[in-house]
Order: structure tokens, then C-alpha cells, then sequence
């Protein structure tokens, strides 16, 4: 009784969630109410571990044991699944995004729906990723409604959304045009106090604030005025991640006690790196994205199929042209920095700080394509100086901890069974992420196929 109670739930949820793409309806198979063995994967745990000729077992939608098959206890009747051949890695994570503004040529709060966000989990979802935190630009109650549906389990083969509300920023980051339009004003230091207070009666994790001159068009946010959000924040047991790419500035806010660095700072010197080191609870999430596709995009031309099934023509069309009008003396500039960039991420990363992985989906110019980008961040983190192994743990159990997941990030028992099944293996070459030949959320597999066919549909309409 209580099995089936539980399947018309996830059918009608997933219905729901397929309905709001456009699709004709549920094509899952979802096993919560059922246990199944899956056997003879590599099989990645997310700590570090690689187990060749792995078996896991998934009971009402968790790991219920994990181990060398032949060698680890199985239920009895319970559903087989071979997976010789392939890799398994835990559904990824994705730290920093923007969720809501992107829909196909436009990128703006008009487009911040009930209809459009969930299209954006959707999209995660495809690509594997099993939870994205949008840092900083929700805005109005629908954020927290959300996030009250989504514990509530309205759409299990949807990637869980998780939200840091409104953003607090100085006023002149906050134009109507772009996402910093939901942020809060902050200009002293008992504002910064009062909206921290806000947020935390709220139920919010990381608060997200902005530092950063934006090359000298800015007034940034002042000291004591981000050593107060801090400080609040701390009282109420909350983080603080900050997008600062300035080596003064993020110097200044780790000494004021920040606990993430929204993106990878421009330049590390030797006292950067001893500041990270005697306040070790400091993260990156790196978002490599931005700067990496002026240099390095070789999968917009022609467009991988990954893109091609979910992104429009006119918008893949428009980021080729983007990338291919690039001047090349810009291009030039955009190298150096990139170098630049890369070799921080190499200190960062030789240090032992902690590196979780940021999307920057979704972002503000309609060129971070939802879902997709986690995949291009992970070869970006490899082309950086991280190993595959390294980028792979950063995109799973580091970002599960950053993001505060406790029952995300690994395949091991109790954990919620979020997992990829790939042709072929990361650790020999990162892109092979893109080779996703299933995705499970909460034990049920994610109905790619259907999705793909409802973004197809879309394009036809369009045209
Ligand atoms: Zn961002």
C-alpha cells in the first residue's frame, strides 16, 4: 500500500515536471518502493576511491551497500542490473549558478518563473548534476515556495534547487538590467546586519555578497560594511561566499573571515596562499567558464550534441559568433589572463585548499548554458592543473559539503542514490563526462530522452 502510495506520488510529480517542459508524459522508472543491484561498473565513489567490478545496491531510492561484487552481501530478489563496461561517478554538484533569467535569447528577471526555474533543474538534471545553488539573484517569495516543494518531494526526477535568496551589494552593482537587480542594498554596517538577519530567518545557508570594482565602474562594497555581513552571518551560523577576483580584495576579506571565493581569484602570490592556509575553511568555487571559452571552445563549432539536444539554433549561433568575432588582440589579452588564471588554480590546487565546482549557469549574457557548463568546468579545472581523480571528488563530495548536501556527493549506504552511468571513463580523459548513458536522481532514472524530444519540439515551434 505504502509502495504504491509512494509511486502515484513520484508519477504525478513527474508528470508535472515533464508537462512543464512541454512533454507528453512520464517515461521513468523510477525504483523508489523497489531495490535493485547494479554490478560490474568502475564504479568512482567520490572520495577519491575508484572500485573496479563494483555492486551497489539502491533500496527505496538509497545506497543500501556498496562494495567489490562477489565480495559484498545482496538482497535476495532483488532487481539486476548489469553495468559491465561502464563508469559510475556520483551525480555532480554544482555550487554557483544563476537559475531562472536564461531562456533561449533573453536573460532577464522577466523570465524568473515557477515554469522557468524548473526548466532549469530539468536541464541540470540531463546533464547529470543533482543539486545547483543559485548565488545571490532570487528574488520575491517563489524562491523559498520552491524550495519548500522541492523537500517536500513534488519533483523527484528534477535537480534539487537551492537558493541564497537576494544577494547584498553596494548600490551601484544593482542595475535593473542585470541580476543584480534582486540584490539588497547594503551601505552601512547596521544594514548589513539587519538583511543578514533577514536572510537567516529565512533558513538561509551562504549569503552572497559582491566585491569587486568591476575595472574601477564600481564603488565597492567597504570593509567595514562586508566585516559586518560577515560577522552577522557568523552569529547566525552562516557562511559567506563573495564574488571578488581582486588579490588585494580577497586577501582583505579572508583576514575579515569570508568562507567562499565565488570565483578564482585573478592572481595568487606566496601571501595569499599562507592566508588560505591558516584559515583552512576557506573555499573556491573556481568558474572558470567565462574566461576560458574566450580562449577555448572548441565544442560550440560545430555544437557538441549535448548542446545541440538542449540549446536552441539561434542561440547556439549567436556564442559561436560571440566567440568567432573576437578580435585578436582581445584574444591575446584573454590568453595572458587565462594563463594567469590557470596558474593560481595550479598553487590553489598544489596547496591542499578546498576547490568545489561552480557553473556559473545560467549566468547574465545568455552564454553559460544551463547544465552543459558543468561539464565544460570540469575540462576547464583539468586544463588548469587538476587531475580528472581531483576535479572529479571537487565536483561531488566537496561540493556536497560545501553546499551543506549531507546525503549528496557519494555512492555510499544512506546516501540518496544520485548517480551517473558513462560510456567511458573520466580519470582517462575528463570529456569523457559528456558520454552519459543514464542519470539517476533519488534511485529513479531521469527521463533524458523525453526531455530532449521537448526541447526538440520547442526548436520545431520556433522555427
Ligand atoms: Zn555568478
Amino acid at each position: 500500500m505504502r509502495q504504491w502510495k509512494l509511486f502515484a506520488t513520484i508519477a504525478v510529480a513527474v508528470a508535472s515536471a515533464l508537462l512543464s517542459t512541454g512533454c507528453a508524459g512520464p517515461q521513468t522508472d523510477n525504483a523508489a518502493g523497489t531495490t535493485t543491484v547494479y554490478s560490474g561498473a568502475r564504479l568512482l565513489t567520490g572520495d577519491g576511491t575508484v572500485i573496479d567490478n563494483a555492486v551497489f545496491v539502491v533500496m527505496n531510492g538509497r545506497f543500501a551497500g556498496v562494495g567489490h561484487d562477489g565480495e559484498t552481501a545482496l538482497p535476495a530478489g532483488a532487481a539486476r542490473v548489469d553495468l559491465g563496461g561502464k563508469t559510475v561517478i556520483p551525480a555532480l554538484l554544482d555550487a554557483h549558478s544563476h537559475i531562472g533569467y536564461m531562456n533561449n535569447l533573453t536573460s532577464g528577471p522577466q523570465n524568473y518563473t515557477h515554469e522557468n526555474i524548473l526548466d532549469h533543474m530539468n536541464r541540470f538534471a540531463y546533464f547529470g548534476v543533482a543539486a545547483s545553488m543559485a548565488m545571490g539573484t532570487d528574488f520575491g517569495e517563489l524562491p523559498f515556495q520552491l524550495r519548500a516543494e522541492m523537500e517536500a518531494g513534488r519533483y523527484p526526477a528534477t535537480a534539487r534547487f537551492l537558493t541564497t535568496g537576494k544577494g547584498l551589494a553596494p548600490i551601484d552593482e544593482i542595475r535593473p538590467d542585470n541580476m543584480r537587480h534582486s540584490a539588497t542594498l547594503v551601505t552601512t554596517t547596521e544594514d548589513a546586519r539587519r538583511e543578514v538577519r533577514e536572510l537567516a530567518a529565512r533558513n538561509i545557508k551562504i549569503v552572497k555578497t559582491w566585491v569587486d570594482s568591476r575595472g574601477g565602474s564600481v564603488r565597492k562594497l567597504t570593509p567595514d560594511v562586508y566585516t559586518a555581513i560577515i560577522d552577522e552571518a557568523h552569529k547566525h551560523n552562516m557562511r559567506v561566499a563573495v564574488h571578488a577576483t581582486g588579490l588585494a580584495d580577497v586577501k582583505a576579506l579572508i583576514r575579515a573571515g569570508v568562507d567562499g571565493l565565488a570565483h578564482m581569484v585573478n592572481d595568487v602570490d606566496d601571501e595569499l596562499i599562507e592566508l588560505l592556509k591558516t584559515h583552512p575553511n576557506t573555499y573556491f568555487t573556481l568558474c572558470l567558464g567565462g574566461p576560458r571559452r574566450l580562449v577555448y571552445a572548441p565544442w560550440i563549432d560545430p555544437p557538441h550534441p549535448l548542446i545541440s539536444e538542449t540549446v536552441r539554433p539561434e542561440q547556439i549561433e549567436r556564442l559561436r559568433k560571440r566567440l568567432a568575432g573576437i578580435k585578436p588582440d582581445a584574444r591575446a589579452r584573454a590568453q595572458a589572463a587565462w594563463d594567469k588564471l590557470a596558474r593560481g588554480v595550479t598553487r590553489v590546487n598544489a596547496a591542499g585548499i578546498t576547490i568545489g565546482v561552480g557553473t556559473d549557469g545560467g549566468g547574465q549574457n545568455g552564454d553559460q548554458f544551463v547544465g552543459w557548463t558543468m561539464h565544460t568546468e570540469l575540462e576547464n579545472m583539468v586544463a588548469a592543473g587538476m587531475t580528472p581523480g581531483q576535479v572529479i571528488v571537487a565536483a561531488t563530495r566537496t561540493s556536497a559539503r560545501i553546499m551543506g548536501l549531507d546525503d549528496l556527493g557519494m555512492v555510499a549506504s544512506g546516501k540518496s542514490a544520485d548517480f551517473v552511468v558513462l560510456d567511458a571513463n573520466p580519470l582517462d580523459d575528463i570529456t569523457n563526462t559528456r558520454r552519459i548513458n543514464k542519470v539517476f536522481l533519488r534511485g529513479g532514472e531521469v527521463p533524458r530522452a523525453a526531455l530532449a524530444a521537448a526541447w526538440q519540439a520547442q526548436t520545431t515551434v520556433a522555427k
